[in-house]
């Protein structure tokens, strides 16, 4: 397990392009998920996502990952579980002061983190505390499904300025637009707020 976990710290971009994958395909499932029900499907999602990251990443499934930011190490496999950043006794070569058998996750997270697109920027973000409340929930599907909340709203705010727009060009210069029609749905939105 430990070299696997070495494994995908020196392949953390390969992992990062395959992280934005699954979000991607997992925020399309969206209106999927909302019809059958986030409950529903929480805990065989949560199954899945354990199984892969422990092979992967000695997974602790905290709820909260945040593999992307911390170059693909996990940070709970820290013995003193820091989220941002080692302590002050990591030892000569980058091995871990509690579990001298291991690097310091911390460093491997770097080197990780150096590798990936995204990386380094992410890495320096303060990483808020661990929320025990989380563990051993799905953090795939919550991410996801936070993600497509926030696209469905900024979607629902862009119409409804088209909506508003439309009638405002056609007050200010009649010529302008006189043939368009303002989209249905979001005539709809506008009306009912
Ligand atoms: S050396 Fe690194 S892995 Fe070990 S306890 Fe300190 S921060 Fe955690």
């Amino acid at each position: 397990m430990y070299r696997i976990r070495l494994f995908a710290v020196r392949h953390a971009r390969g992992f990062e392009r395959i992280y934005k994958g699954v979000e991607r395909v997992m925020v399309a499932l969206d209106p999927l998920f909302s019809r059958i029900g986030y409950n529903r499907i929480e805990r065989p999602v949560a199954l899945v996502e354990r199984g892969v990251k422990a092979l992967l990443f000695d997974c602790r499934m905290c709820g909260q990952c945040v593999l992307s930011s911390t170059g693909m190490s996990c940070p709970m496999n820290c013995p003193k579980q820091l989220r941002n950043g080692p302590c002050g006794g990591v030892r000569e070569g980058g091995f871990c002061e509690v579990k001298p058998q291991m690097k310091c996750v911390w460093v491997l997270a770097w080197d990780g983190a150096g590798r990936m697109q995204d990386g380094l920027p992410r890495i320096r973000e303060v990483l808020p505390p661990v929320e025990h409340c989380l563990a051993g929930s799905s953090s795939w599907l919550r991410v996801s499904r936070e993600k497509a909340q926030r696209l469905r709203e900024s979607r629902d705010a862009a119409r409804a300025a088209l909506a508003r727009a439309f009638p405002e060009a056609r007050r200010q210069e009649p010529a302008s637009a006189p043939l368009s029609v303002e989209p249905a749905r979001a005539t709809r939105q506008e009306t009912e707020r």
